[in-house]
């Protein structure tokens, strides 16, 4: 049959390409092997010859090689070999160079640590430390004295001494809300607007949230309004919290209502129950001279009064992931008590960051934290900065261009609120936008862009000044890497 003559010839074409391919042993002996032996430990060089031979092997197999393109492929399987090294030696988890814009990219990391942060990982890191140890008694203390002291010293409304306070911290917001509805509601009921209902993002939904703590959801008022009396009249001896939450990643306009923090405290007062505010970003200072007026602070919640306040810890604070609890002393001492509380406690390496971290904002240096200085970069520093790099990068090759673009601010943060910024605009005379974007990504440090209206976008507030050298470097060789 004509048909499987051609297969055989095929696959007689096939086992005389497969024969071109060099055994793993005669490999090892060329002298570009042998050098490279030198440098790379024999085991990872084994490993990777493997891999690339195998490949090499499947590639023909799918039809993709002519006797031609084998032998150039094995004219620099030395190098292949190299790369293959570097790749198994290179970590997951790696530092990239955000140029979305999103301040708070919950899938970059959120918030850059700031220096002295880092400084204080290390110190306390690279040794033992006190974690849980007095250096005066010598005895066994709690790790919570490390953030609460400073906390509390931040978050003190000026000129009015507030008593009685206390806070802990815990691996994240969502922890921290979780663990304050089980420790204080458990069994009873938890008042909350209709119109607070949210998902805050990966699957955080305050329902089921609440049913998980084995509270009892008491919703009040509707999607766009609640008063303070529907929360009046939810009000019973079952009641056990008034839970307000931040909106966080959407916004409500045109026929809306809700009372303002300071009436559910007042509320709360007068029937004897907390008032558990989920504020969510950790915001110190307000945003008001970036026109943001919505966003309201962390300090504002404790200035009013709310009971307990929850927020992370790696939003506009600028710290390291963790969930912050504080308020009344009494409440936090029971969640404190709580068996979960051992569950959902973090690390040596945060407490060192976030200490660090309020000790900026306690000694007003708040500009040294990376979100706080991106919040405040000009409009007009960024574009000159985006111009400069365009200048050094602008080829025959790469169509570079300083453009206005706006910046927001992400993670469940004033989600309607944009900061202007400006941005590198790239565009390839061969590359279209999704491939220029990938190759981006293969720099190493990956370069994480965005596309708008059909162009790459570099925009530069959430790039550290310092990276602008880095960037111009690489963007320099994004035509060679495509030669
Ligand atoms: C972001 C956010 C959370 C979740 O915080 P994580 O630290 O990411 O767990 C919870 N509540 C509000 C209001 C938030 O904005």
């Amino acid at each position: 049959m004509k048909h499987s003559h051609s297969a055989t010839e095929h696959n007689d074409g096939y086992s005389s390409l497969y024969r071109q391919i060099p055994s793993l042993h005669d490999l090892l002996l060329t002298p570009r092997f042998a050098a490279l032996l030198e440098t790379e430990p024999r085991t990872a060089t084994i490993a990777a010859t493997r891999i690339v031979l195998s490949r090499l092997k499947q590639e023909i197999g799918e039809g993709r090689h002519t006797p031609a393109s084998l032998a150039s492929a094995l004219a620099c399987v030395h190098a292949t070999v190299a790369d293959q090294i570097a790749q198994a030696s290179r970590y997951s988890l790696r530092r990239v160079i955000n140029a979305t814009g999103v301040l708070l990219h919950t899938n970059l990391g959120r918030a850059p640590l700031s220096a002295s942060a880092l400084a204080h990982i290390l110190e306390t890191a690279c040794g033992y430390c006190n974690l849980e140890f007095d250096l005066d008694s010598g005895e066994r203390s709690r790790r919570d004295v490390h953030a609460e002291e400073l906390l509390l010293q931040v978050l003190r409304p000026q000129g009015k001494e507030i008593i009685a306070q206390s806070a802990l911290v815990v691996n994240n917001c969502a922890a921290a809300t979780f663990l304050a509805l089980n420790a204080l509601a458990e069994g009873g009921e938890v008042i909350v607007s209709r119109g607070e209902l949210v998902e805050i993002g990966g699957g955080f939904r305050i329902p089921e949230i609440l049913a998980k703590s084995g509270a009892i959801l008491r919703e009040v008022g509707t999607t766009n309004r609640t008063r303070l009396s529907d929360y009046e009249d939810a009000i019973s001896p079952a009641t056990r919290l008034i839970l307000r939450v931040h909106q966080s990643n959407f916004s409500m306009e045109g026929f809306i209502e809700k009372p303002a923090l300071n009436d559910l405290v007042s509320l709360g007062k007068r029937c004897e129950v907390p008032v558990f505010d989920d504020q969510g970003t950790g915001l110190i200072t307000s945003l008001e001279h970036h026109g943001i007026r919505s966003e309201p602070t962390l300090l504002h919640s404790v200035r009013v009064g709310a009971d307990l306040i929850a927020a992370s810890g790696d939003k506009l604070l600028g710290g390291p992931q963790c969930g912050i609890l504080t308020g009344r002393a009494d409440l936090v001492e029971r969640i404190r008590k709580h068996s979960l509380y051992r569950a959902f406690r973090v690390d040596k390496l945060t407490y060192a960051a976030l200490e660090a971290t309020l000790m900026e904002y306690a000694m007003d240096k708040s500009s040294a934290i990376p979100v706080q200085r991106m919040l405040h970069a000009s409009a007009e520093d960024i574009f000159r900065r985006c111009q400069w790099i365009c200048e050094q990068v602008s080829s025959d090759h790469l169509v570079a261009e300083a453009v206005p673009v706006q910046s927001v601010i992400g993670g469940g943060t004033a989600p309607t609120a944009r900061l202007q910024s400006a941005a590198v605009s790239l565009g390839h005379p061969t590359l279209p936008p999704l491939t220029l974007l990938l190759a981006l990504r293969r720099f190493e440090p990956p370069v994480i862009g965005r596309i708008h209206e059909g162009q790459v976008l570099l925009d530069l507030r959430t790039v550290e000044p310092e990276f602008d050298t880095t960037l111009v470097l690489l963007l320099r060789t994004i035509d060679l890497s495509q030669a």
